[in-house]
């Protein structure tokens, strides 16, 4: 697929950009509980709480997380809040994600004099984890790292790489490149913070065999920086300007089959966790046949972190 020659100004991502959520900010928009796999090999229960508070500040063309999030920053005791309002309905877990829809580190987003608070609520589990631009990843980090290690709970950074794709990242407009990703891995892992990072599959300008390559390339150099583990996320349309690409033929979704690539090669590499993300992959397959049994093969190898056998359908040629 050819490379648009201009890139995509923040005005017209704005531009193009729906309706956002009207939410209350006293309570988080969402939380669950659900197993994931450890570094250590166990698997174990892992509450996230997806919490409102002030819109991030970047522009990636590929993002709408800001749908979820409000125009100016939530007053001091609105975290904490939600974060009691998750926990008081939520079975008993190991860890908590504290997913902002943004960076926790930017103190517009979640006010720093909530960090106390929060600290206290979240002192029961063996591990935090936070997401955050590698931009973003100064003092701060290690701060909350230390108050945390005072309850004996870890901190953990999902660092957001997207792709190593010399001209897609940039057209992304992350403003950060796969150099600024390593630096500020680097600094976080000597400063013992663990790390994730999330992986587009096939996103704008690439066609689906470029998709797949390029997240195998994304993970190992993830992995190279020291990463724990990468979670794969299928690039979807949802937030207006990427409807406009799929419209001018510079977007499509991948299919659930290279979903399904990537996972079994990534777990080949055999250096660290690959996870697919699985919420929403319906869209990814037109097959009503197979695709239950499908999706749930890619959610059981998540969990064991092996490759399994898989699932033939007549109806589409899948297997
Ligand atoms: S940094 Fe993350 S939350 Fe912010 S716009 Fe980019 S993808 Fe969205
Ligand atoms: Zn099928």
């Amino acid at each position: 697929m050819e490379l648009p020659l201009s890139d995509i100004s923040d005005r017209e991502i704005l531009d193009a950009r729906p309706a956002r959520n009207s939410l209350d900010v006293d309570r988080p928009y969402e939380f669950l509980v659900e197993p994931e796999r450890g570094a250590d090999g166990l698997i174990e229960h892992v509450a996230t709480i997806f919490l409102v508070n002030r819109e991030c500040s970047f522009r990636c063309l590929m993002c709408d997380l800001w749908k979820n999030t409000t125009v100016k920053s939530v007053p001091v005791g609105a975290i904490p809040q939600q974060i009691d309002y998750a926990l008081e309905r939520s079975p008993k877990a190991q860890h908590a994600k504290l997913y902002n829809s943004g960076n926790f580190f930017d103190a517009k987003a979640i006010p720093k004099e909530d960090w106390p608070a929060i600290v206290e609520r979240v002192r029961g589990f063996k591990s935090v984890i936070v997401e955050n631009h590698p931009k973003l990843c100064g003092d701060g980090c290690f701060e909350f790292r230390d108050m945390l290690a005072v309850h004996g709970v870890e901190l953990e950074i999902a660092l957001g790489l997207e792709t190593v794709h010399p001209e897609v990242l940039p057209r992304l407009n992350k403003q950060m490149t796969a150099e600024d990703f390593a630096f500020a891995a680097e600094k976080l892992i000597a400063a013992g913070i663990r790390l994730r990072t999330f992986i587009l599959l096939r996103p704008p300008f690439l066609s689906e065999e470029e998709g797949i390559e390029w997240a195998l390339k994304s993970i190992e150099f993830a992995f190279e920086a020291g990463v724990s583990c990468c979670s794969v996320v299928g690039t979807r349309a949802g937030n207006g300007i990427m409807e406009q690409l799929e419209n001018d033929g510079l977007f499509q979704s991948p299919q659930l089959s290279s979903l399904e690539d990537v996972q079994e090669r990534g777990l080949n590499l055999g250096v660290g966790r690959v996870f697919i993300d699985t919420w929403d992959a319906q869209q990814f397959t037109n097959c009503v046949e197979c695709a239950e049994q499908r999706i749930q093969r890619i959610a059981d190898m998540n969990l064991s972190q092996q490759v399994i056998a898989r699932i033939k359908c007549q109806i589409c040629g899948a297997g």
